[in-house]
């Protein structure tokens, strides 16, 4: 099977080309920089794939024939960022944009199942396709040249699969954490992983031990968020269960709103935990990360709040970004979100607050009254709740006479 413009004459077929893949003005810029000091280059990898499928690339990196030596000269006057220099990776700043040009390389042996001892720059691009992780990001394009596919990238992408470039095995072995980006890959663009490659994953599942936890979490945000991402998470969770401790994705088949959640990490990771804490840890996730997926998970199985005061009550326990994401996952589950952000209108029609700071008296007011020590503090949270129940309007003059009939 072959994608319609194959089937055009040559011409045409160059021209169809050209119209999918639109390389900007800014990589074009830096591939005739290099061509024109007699160096091949080329657009490659994911703003290929993304082109043949329709999508807007984000990115668009370059491969080339030139070492990062003779890259340099190419790029005289334009500026530069050594940003991996030892892999042959420079960051060129063209049209207000940063562009990663990278020398054709081969991989040396592969340490641990995570990085190449040593890289060796080539002048072949075949050989830095090769060492390339799936066929679909596998493929280079340049005006002047064409399209080069030599692993069959177009044929997987009609197909909608996700390869290995060679032995599935082999190129697990060499990089673990390849199989995470098979999973991400298949999640985002809704693609089975081939017979082949989907053996080698299972059967290479254990490497993922060796992979530094960033690079589990950096995968897992985008696979989780992805639009096929119900489907991956189902099909292998048993797998994502060995390799994240605390991850009980058995419930993305449970749950029929998955696919209408937003596309939120964070909120996504809560309602597949069994225990966020461990998993956090695990991922080294930030900390705003893990504050977010403990409250969501603390309360998503709780019913949303139904009155103005329980609103209230969930705001001071629980804040305001989690009572966001509670009506984010309301609104996918199909409970009533907007009964409860009326409670919330009411509330505040009604002057009523939900934290100390907004009241309309303060410690050193209560302080005057003769309050102090841990009295004090109590009588704030006594005047809060009397607040939120709408017993007392927040007004100075009427939490004083409240307060003073505490004293009593
Ligand atoms: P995205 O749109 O998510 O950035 P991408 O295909 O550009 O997708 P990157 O991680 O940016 O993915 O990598 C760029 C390219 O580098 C890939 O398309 C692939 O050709 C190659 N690549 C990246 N990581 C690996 C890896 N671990 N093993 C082999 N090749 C890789
Ligand atoms: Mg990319």
């Amino acid at each position: 099977m072959k994608l319609a413009f194959l089937r055009l004459d040559p011409q045409a077929a160059r021209e169809n080309l050209a119209m999918q893949i639109a390389v900007p003005e800014y990589a074009l810029n830096i591939l005739d920089r290099l061509e024109s000091h007699g160096f091949e280059a080329f657009v490659v990898g994911g703003c290929v794939r993304d082109s043949l499928l329709g999508v807007t690339p984000g990115d668009w990196d370059v491969c080339t024939a030139a070492t990062p030596e003779e890259m340099r000269a190419c790029f005289s006057g334009m500026r530069v960022i050594e940003t991996g220099l030892k892999h042959g990776t420079l960051t060129v700043r063209s049209g207000g944009q940063n562009v990663e040009v990278t020398t054709y390389r081969l991989d040396g042996p592969y340490l641990d199942h995570r990085r190449p001892e040593s890289v060796r720059f080539v002048r072949a691009l075949e050989m830095d396709l090769m060492r390339r992780d799936f066929t679909v990001n596998a493929m280079a394009y340049s005006p002047k040249r064409g399209l080069v596919d030599r692993f069959g990238g177009q044929e997987d992408l009609a197909r909608r699969l996700i390869r290995c470039v060679g032995e599935p095995r082999e190129r697990f072995e060499e990089d673990a954490l390849r199989l995470l980006r098979a999973l991400r890959f298949a999640a985002r663009f809704g693609f089975d992983i081939e017979s082949g490659t989907a053996l080698a994953l299972r059967e290479k599942a254990s490497l993922m031990a060796a992979v530094a936890a960033e690079r589990i979490f950096a995968e897992w945000k985008k696979l989780v968020t992805a639009p096929a991402s119900r489907q991956i998470l189902t099909e292998y969770a048993d797998l994502f269960a060995r390799w994240m401790p605390g991850l009980d994705t058995s419930r993305a088949a449970m749950l029929g709103y998955w696919d209408l959640l937003p596309a939120r990490s964070d909120l996504r990771t809560a309602l597949l935990c069994r225990d966020p804490e461990a998993l956090c840890a695990f991922l080294k996730t930030d900390g705003t990360f893990k504050k977010r997926v403990a409250r969501l998970w603390e309360c998503e199985g709780e019913p949303l709040p139904d009155s103005p005061v329980m609103v209230l009550r969930f705001l001071a326990a629980c804040g305001e970004d989690t009572f966001s994401d509670r009506l984010d996952l309301a609104r996918a589950r199909g409970e009533d979100a907007d009964m409860c952000l009326g409670h919330l209108h009411t509330a505040q029609q009604q002057g009523r607050v939900w934290r100390v700071r907004d009241m309309a008296v303060t410690g050193s007011d209560l302080t005057s009254l003769g309050f102090s020590g841990p009295a004090l503090g109590g009588a704030l949270n006594a005047l809060l709740e009397a607040v939120m129940k709408g017993q007392v309007p927040n007004e100075k003059e009427a939490l004083l006479a409240a307060a003073q009939c505490m004293k009593k």
